[in-house]
């Protein structure tokens, strides 16, 4: 398959205060692929993330998506492509769950029209996706971290994007609905085409999930290739400085880390 670039960085930069978080980022994001950003905390996961979802924007190099200069873009016509699993979500008191994943309709609405048959439809059909929909009716503040969690996946599904940005999307996930959301977004990239991003500290995960890593350290591109190429015990030990052993999984065939304690 002919690689195209969905997103294009060359030489972003970011920082908040004075220090700078993010340095000389080089990276192309091939249309269809997953891509798992790695890194300790602090490394500057989440904000390279807010940058590709255009909720931070860079302060020096170009970010380009397909032709387009990131920045350049309407918000509106990005909210239909580019939907973003945020780490945190602010609690609304007053919306139910339907209501919170009928929000992941808005850029579809035509001026102050209310929501439609059809955008009901679709948010039931991401609520039943993700299993949530028998807490369509009960307050989003109420629901645990994981069906917090599972609801805002559900609104960025209803959004129907073709770029999907998450950033640790498991926490608060038990076993089983961790599992549900890997061959989740292993189904949206392989059988929707969706172009998937997708911050995690969970290196084994990463490892048999994504095409391609991106290691970050301190800001800075550690290491960028496919697992097996990215996950090293060297490679590891110089970036979270510890002891790993690597192997492969006995059944996918990717890398398999285990931590070797001091
Ligand atoms: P990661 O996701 O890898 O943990 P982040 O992108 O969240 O890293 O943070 C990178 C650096 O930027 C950290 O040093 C963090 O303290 C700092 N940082 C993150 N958000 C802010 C903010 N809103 N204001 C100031 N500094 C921030």
């Amino acid at each position: 398959m002919k690689s195209e670039a969905m997103y294009t960085l060359k030489g972003v930069g970011f920082r908040y205060g004075r220090e700078w978080v993010l340095k000389n980022i080089d990276l192309t994001i091939e249309r269809g692929e997953i891509l798992g950003i790695i890194g300790p905390n602090g490394s500057g996961k989440t904000s390279l993330l807010k940058i590709l979802g255009r909720h931070l924007n860079p302060l020096e190099g170009e970010l380009w998506l397909e032709s387009k200069r990131l920045s350049t873009i309407p918000l509106l016509a990005l909210a239909r492509r580019v939907s973003t699993v945020p780490q945190e979500h602010p609690v609304v008191f007053s919306y139910t769950a339907l209501e919170m994943v009928l929000m992941g309709r808005y850029p579809y609405l035509k001026g102050w029209a209310f929501e439609s048959a059809g955008d009901h439809r679709i948010a039931r059909a991401a609520m039943e996706r993700m299993g949530v929909e028998r807490f369509s009716d009960r307050l989003f503040a109420e629901l645990s971290g994981g069906e917090k969690q599972r609801v805002i996946i559900a609104r960025a599904l209803a959004q129907q994007p073709q770029i999907l940005l998450l950033d640790e999307p498991a926490t608060f996930l038990d076993l089983h609905h961790q599992s549900q959301i890997y061959s989740l977004l292993g189904e949206l990239n392989r059988d929707e085409k969706m172009t998937i991003v997708v911050v995690s500290h969970d290196l084994n995960m990463a490892s048999q999930l994504c095409r391609r890593l991106l290691l970050l350290k301190e800001g800075r591109m550690a290491g960028l290739g496919t697992p097996w190429e990215v996950l090293t015990e060297k490679g590891i030990e110089a970036v979270y400085h510890c002891r790993t052993l690597i192997d492969s999984h006995p059944t996918t065939g990717k890398p398999r880390l285990t931590m070797v304690p001091d």
